[in-house]
């Protein structure tokens, strides 16, 4: 298998893909902020209803949300692949273990594995299952000494992705155009090697097809300038869509460049696996460290000191503000005199959100209607 040498900014230095770099015109991204996320499971159901309806489907979530640390979709899928990768040793930003793609059995492009059926079967295992019990007389420290939270998932529309990289036939692909990572349905033969490969276990085989599946990224709506449904759906507001840039050449006014490149808040999940992954997350406050920087990597504590001083920090609000403000994917935001405008790719004013809330505070005696009103506020 050739093998080319690609940069990958996650980890800092170069690495082994069976393709050249090219990155898209513009990159599908979306920040998730698991502090907010209430394990609702709407943008579970509303990508459900919206793309996995049909037959050989019925086992499928292209968007899933487990509770860590014991929840799981497919079972034990990350605890799986990092015990196949081995030591993952980080030295300061660097990454110094191996990727997926540098652990490859031979004859494979990518350490992996493909899951038992019965590993799909209960895509809800260990949701609210703390990471031990409470103690009596035990009190609450920051982080927890126990602790979960809900990590929410989508394909990661991966910059290296795994599953295109593993196809013998090239039946998936990334688009030029936005990053988005699709699969030809009429040149996939159901081999299920993209299946293997992919670490977040995100490409999903159709039993009734026979053929491989997998997260669109909504493309008929980001086509529109429309964020992807589990974005508009959540009731938590923890999403934002945007269009990422490399490293090297943030746009300090797009939001998502804004919180991933400037601000370093919002993290990849699990970037030591190679793949330089799309979503990225805003650790959960609560959580030991050594758990996040296994999981995001070696920012997590700065995204964590950063987040908790967003309230000092009027653009940083701003930015997160504007998470499930507009259906509407935001290119650029400003933040004035209390109030975030986020604006469309041709500068077209989308939404206007106030930093806080107007509070209004109603007599407790209504002297007009004579009533006592309970709820004052
Ligand atoms: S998350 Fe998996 S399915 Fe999605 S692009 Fe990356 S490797 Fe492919
Ligand atoms: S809709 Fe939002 S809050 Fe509800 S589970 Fe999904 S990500 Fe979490």
């Amino acid at each position: 298998m050739a093998k080319n040498k690609v940069k990958n900014w996650q980890i800092q230095r170069e690495m082994y893909y069976p393709y050249e770099e090219v990155r898209p015109q513009k990159q599908f991204a979306a920040v998730f902020d698991i502090n907010k996320c209430i394990a609702c499971q709407t943008c579970t159901m509303a990508c459900k209803h919206t793309w996995t309806t049909g037959k050989g489907q019925e086992y499928m979530f292209w968007n899933n949300v487990e509770s860590k640390p014991y929840g799981f979709y497919p079972l034990a899928w990350d605890v799986k692949i990092l015990d196949l990768l081995g030591p993952q040793k980080w030295e300061g930003k660097v990454y110094k273990g191996n990727t997926i793609f540098e652990a490859a059995p031979k004859g494979q492009v990518a350490q992996g594995y493909i899951p038992e059926e019965i590993d799909w079967a209960h895509p809800n295992i260990g949701e609210d299952e703390p990471s031990g019990s409470i103690d009596k007389g035990d009190f609450i420290t920051m982080p927890h000494k126990v602790w979960h939270f809900y990590l929410a998932r989508i394909c990661n529309h991966c910059t290296y992705p795994a599953c295109v990289g593993a196809c013998p036939r090239k039946a998936i692909y990334k688009r030029e155009e936005d990053g988005i990572v699709l699969v030809d349905q009429k040149r996939c033969r159901g081999y299920r090697e993209c299946v293997r490969a992919c670490p977040y276990k995100k490409v999903l085989f159709n039993n009734t097809t026979k053929i491989a599946e997998k997260c669109i990224g909504c493309y008929p709506l980001a086509e529109q300038g429309h964020q992807t449904q589990c974005v508009t759906t959540c009731i938590g507001r923890i999403r934002l869509n945007g269009w990422l840039h490399t490293p090297d050449k943030p746009d300090p006014a797009n939001p998502v460049d804004y919180l991933v490149h400037i601000k370093k808040i919002a993290l990849p999940l699990y970037p030591q696996l190679g793949l330089e992954p799309n979503i990225y997350y805003i650790p959960p406050i609560h959580v030991p460290l050594p758990y996040l920087i296994q999981m995001f990597g070696p920012d997590a504590a700065n995204a964590v000191a950063a987040y908790k001083n967003a309230h000092k920090d009027e653009t940083l609000l701003g930015a997160l503000t504007l998470f499930g403000s507009t259906e509407f994917w935001s290119a650029k935001f400003r933040v004035s005199k209390g109030i975030v405008t986020g604006y469309g790719e041709k500068g077209k004013e989308l939404v206007k959100v106030p930093l806080k809330e107007p509070v209004f505070i109603r007599p407790f005696h209504d002297e007009k209607l004579q009533v006592y009103r309970h709820n004052i506020t």
